[in-house]
């Protein structure tokens, strides 16, 4: 098995585990980004959110949530950000689908927001149609 959180989920390397259930695990982030920086992850492997399951995604959202709260209980961060990786142009380095929770303090500078940066002239109703269009 080469992925390390599949690894993590086996029990073949260490994490700092905060809460688990049957189909999901919560543990602190290796590197973290600020205090109480925690990942959220399917215990059954998948690549990322695309190639996940439904009753998957659903159980990690109320997994972030639960974690989320205990964070806010335990280290009361002024804000929460929620952040998901897929693929590596959108910053994802471990192959395994996990979701970023990241508390913040007044100030801290760790994020920036987004600029809006889209090229000029783009069709919205066009874009629109294509991702509707789109639903299978
Ligand atoms: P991403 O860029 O969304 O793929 O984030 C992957 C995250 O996993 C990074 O923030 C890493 O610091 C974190 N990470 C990598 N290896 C481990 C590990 N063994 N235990 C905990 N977190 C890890
Ligand atoms: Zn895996």
């Amino acid at each position: 098995m080469d992925c390390i959180f599949c690894r993590i989920v086996a029990g073949e390397i260490p994490s700092y585990r905060i809460a688990e259930n049957e189909t999901t695990l919560a543990f602190l982030d290796i590197e973290p980004a600020a205090k109480g920086h925690a990942l959220v992850i399917s215990k059954q492997h998948a690549a990322d959110l695309l190639d996940s399951v439904p009753a998957d995604l659903a159980a990690v959202a109320q997994m972030v949530q639960q974690v989320a709260r205990q964070i806010d209980a335990a280290l009361q961060p002024d804000g929460i950000n929620i952040l998901q990786n897929n693929r590596p142009a959108a910053g994802q380095v471990v192959m395994h689908y996990h979701v970023h929770i990241l508390p913040r303090w007044d100030d801290d500078a760790v994020m920036q927001a987004w600029r809006p940066k889209a090229p000029a002239g783009l069709d919205m109703n066009e874009i629109a149609a294509q991702i509707r269009d789109a639903a299978r």
